[in-house]
C-alpha cells in the first residue's frame, strides 16, 4: 500500500492553529509558536501511534471521539456490512469515480506524486486502485483514527504546509463539514500550483451522518465552490434513478419507523438504477443523486457571470 512514511510526513505538518512549525516532544507534538495555544508540551497527543493535530476548541471534533481503531466496535456502516453479492446490490462500485481517479492519475506529474485523502478514513467506494498504485503515494487524514491514514485532522483547517501536495481527493466528505468554501481553500492552499482535486458531493440525497451531514449542492452550486480551480471534467456520479431509490428507502423507513425496512425496500427496488443510464445527460444534471468535480488548481476566481453561463441542465434558455 502505497500510503506514506512518517518520515516523509512529518516535515510537512504545521500547527493548525497558526501554521507553524511543530515540535516532537514527550507524548506528542506541539507548536513551536510560544504565543500559541498549542505551544503546551503533548498539545497534539498521539492516539494508535498518530499525531492528533485538531485545534478542538474550534472544531466540532472533540477529544472524546479521537479514539483507538482497534477498540472501536466496526465503523463500517450500513451496506459495507453486507456480503460482497448483496452489498453489491445495495451500493454498487462507482465506476465514475473509478474512471475518473484513472484520468486524474494519468494527468499527476511525475515521479511519486503525493496525493492527499481528505476524510480518508475509509477506501472510498471506486478509488481502490488509488491504494495499489506504487508510483503515488497517498496521505491520508480523517476525524477518527484509521490503518489507511496517517494524522488526525479537522479539514478546515488542514495541518501541512502550503503547496505539499500534488493532488486531493475529497469523496463524499464536503457535506459533512460545517463550512465546504473553508475546506475547499484549504485543498487550494496545500495543492501546488495546477496541482488536482477530484471532489465527489450529493445533490439530491436524505440526511446520512445524523448531526454531521450538512449541505447539499447542485451543479452549478458544486462548480462554483471549485471557483479557483480550472474545470477537466464533472457531472453526476448517479442520477435520478439512484434518487428515486433512495426517497423510497426514507419513504419507507419514515412509514415503518425502520431503517432495516427502507434498506430491504431499496435492495428490492436495484433495478431502478439502472434507469440513470436512460435518462439524458442535461436532465441527469438536473436530478442527480450526487455530483463530481475533477480540476486543477488556479489563482483566477470564477465571476458571477461565468457561473450563470456555465449551467448545462435541461432548464436552459434556448
Ligand atoms: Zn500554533
Amino acid at each position: 500500500m502505497p500510503l506514506v512514511e512518517w518520515d516523509e510526513i512529518r516535515p510537512l505538518l504545521v500547527c493548525p492553529r497558526c501554521r507553524a512549525d511543530l515540535e516532537t516532544g514527550p507524548g506528542g507534538l506541539h507548536c513551536t509558536d510560544s504565543a500559541c495555544a498549542h505551544h503546551s508540551p503533548a498539545a497534539f497527543p498521539l492516539v494508535d501511534h498518530r499525531p492528533v493535530l485538531v485545534d478542538f476548541e474550534r472544531s466540532v471534533v472533540t477529544r472524546d471521539s479521537v479514539t483507538p481503531f482497534a477498540g472501536r466496535a466496526d465503523a463500517r456502516q450500513g451496506a459495507d456490512r453486507l456480503p460482497v453479492p448483496l452489498r453489491h446490490l445495495v451500493k454498487p462500485p462507482n465506476r465514475v469515480a473509478a474512471r475518473n481517479l484513472d484520468l486524474l492519475l494519468r494527468a499527476l506529474p511525475g515521479p511519486a506524486p503525493r496525493l492527499l485523502v481528505v476524510g480518508g478514513a475509509t477506501v472510498g467506494n471506486g478509488v481502490g486502485a488509488l491504494y495499489r498504485n506504487p508510483d503515488v503515494r497517498v496521505i491520508g487524514f480523517d476525524i477518527v483514527t484509521s490503518p489507511v491514514t496517517q494524522f488526525v485532522a479537522d479539514a478546515h483547517r488542514i495541518p501541512l504546509r502550503s503547496a505539499s501536495v500534488d493532488a486531493v481527493l475529497v469523496q463524499a466528505v464536503l457535506e459533512h463539514v460545517l463550512d465546504p468554501a473553508s475546506v475547499v481553500a484549504e485543498i487550494h492552499r496545500v495543492l501546488k500550483d495546477g496541482g488536482l482535486v477530484y471532489a465527489e458531493t450529493p445533490f439530491l440525497q436524505q440526511v446520512h451522518a445524523g448531526a454531521h451531514d450538512f449541505t447539499r449542492y447542485t451543479a452549478s452550486g458544486h462548480r462554483y465552490l471549485f471557483r479557483r480551480f480550472e474545470e477537466i471534467a464533472s457531472g453526476p456520479v448517479a442520477g435520478p434513478g439512484t434518487q428515486l431509490l433512495w426517497s423510497v428507502d426514507h419513504l419507507v423507513r419514515g412509514l415503518t419507523g425502520n431503517a432495516l425496512a427502507g434498506r430491504v425496500a431499496r435492495t428490492g427496488l436495484f433495478w431502478l438504477r439502472g434507469l440513470d443510464r436512460l435518462v439524458a445527460p442535461d436532465f441527469a444534471l438536473d436530478g442527480a443523486s450526487a455530483l463530481f468535480f475533477l480540476g486543477s488548481r488556479r489563482e483566477r476566481e470564477m465571476s458571477p457571470g461565468e457561473i450563470i453561463g456555465y449551467y448545462r441542465g435541461a432548464q436552459s434558455a434556448r
